[in-house]
């Protein structure tokens, strides 16, 4: 599942929700469709630990730099399965190979490894625990492009092999597209529109989803942009109504300033928010 949408929409801040780093202000967290989990990570059952782990942007912030990758690897590995001596090792050099590092990898320390490397071992760390969801923030926004590929190719690989959901933030939409089976897009802390990312991306429905792609993917550099920097971040949010109404091209009228759009249902798992009736769209 990838969040897009502009910086300050709320990406970063619903993945720290869910991690547990950052109470919610309202709404509920659910997990295998279980009773709603405490807002706060302290308070959550210790599997719910395991089952969801966090991948941030800057391995740098994430990786202890006086632990070697081995004593990084054997946190998830003793804590939620209590390994040690020899099966502790040979999990910890098959999880390396994962992510097509070696064994000779075990005594680096993070200082001792390439950007791409540090990210490897961040992402080896969150595989140890086998979760059912990762949480990636901007994971390939501090490499270099072609490590860049290389990092979204392991997480395409490992996601297929593990059944494993991420959900994917970034602000780089073609990086969305290439990673995602679904895509929600934010616009002040709401989705506007979510669902398939192939539907989503060739034949956008909500206005702020078509001026959002519109704004990335126009090759013509003579073209207006259809979102500009001037108007790109609101830092008050209307009080009421729909929260892109003072920004869209398409505003209907009152109704748009007065009612918060409820969901309109464009195809199975394809959802928008707004008034425009659908078939006008
Ligand atoms: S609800 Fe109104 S303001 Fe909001 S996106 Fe739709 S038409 Fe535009």
């Amino acid at each position: 599942m990838g969040l897009v949408g502009e910086s300050g929409s709320g990406k970063s801040t619903i993945l720290k929700t869910i991690a547990g780093m950052v109470p919610a202000q309202s709404g509920n967290i659910i997990l295998n469709q279980t009773e709603p989990l405490d807002t706060m990570v302290e308070k959550r059952p210790a599997a719910y630990l395991r089952q969801v782990q966090i991948i941030f942007q800057n391995p740098d912030d994430s990786l202890n730099p006086r632990h070697t990758v081995a004593q990084i690897l054997a946190q998830p590995l003793r804590l939620y399965y209590g390994l040690s001596g020899t099966a502790l090792r040979d999990r910890s050099i098959a999880i390396l190979e994962q992510v097509r590092l070696g064994e000779h990898y075990l005594e680096r320390l993070p200082s001792q490894l390439s950007g791409g490397e540090k990210q490897r071992v961040a992402i080896a760390r969150a595989f140890a625990a086998d979760p059912e969801i990762i949480l990636c923030d901007e994971v390939t926004s501090a490499l270099d492009v072609s490590v860049q590929a290389a990092v979204l190719d392991l997480l395409d690989v490992l996601k297929r092999q593990d059944g494993t959901t991420y959900i994917f933030v970034s602000h780089d939409l073609a990086v969305v597209k290439a990673i995602s089976d679904r895509v929600a897009v934010l616009y002040q802390g709401r989705i506007c529109e979510i669902g398939p990312v192939a539907a989503v991306y060739s034949a956008p429905f909500h206005p702020y989803t078509d001026a959002l792609l519109g704004a990335v993917l126009e090759p013509d550099p003579d073209v207006a942009p259809r979102l500009t920097a001037d108007d790109a971040v609101e830092l008050s949010p209307p009080k009421t109504g729909c929260p892109f109404q003072r920004r869209c091209p398409r505003k209907l009228g009152s109704i748009c300033k007065t009612d918060i759009p409820t969901a309109q249902e464009i195809a199975p798992g394809h959802i928008i928010h707004c008034h425009i009736p659908q078939v006008d769209l």
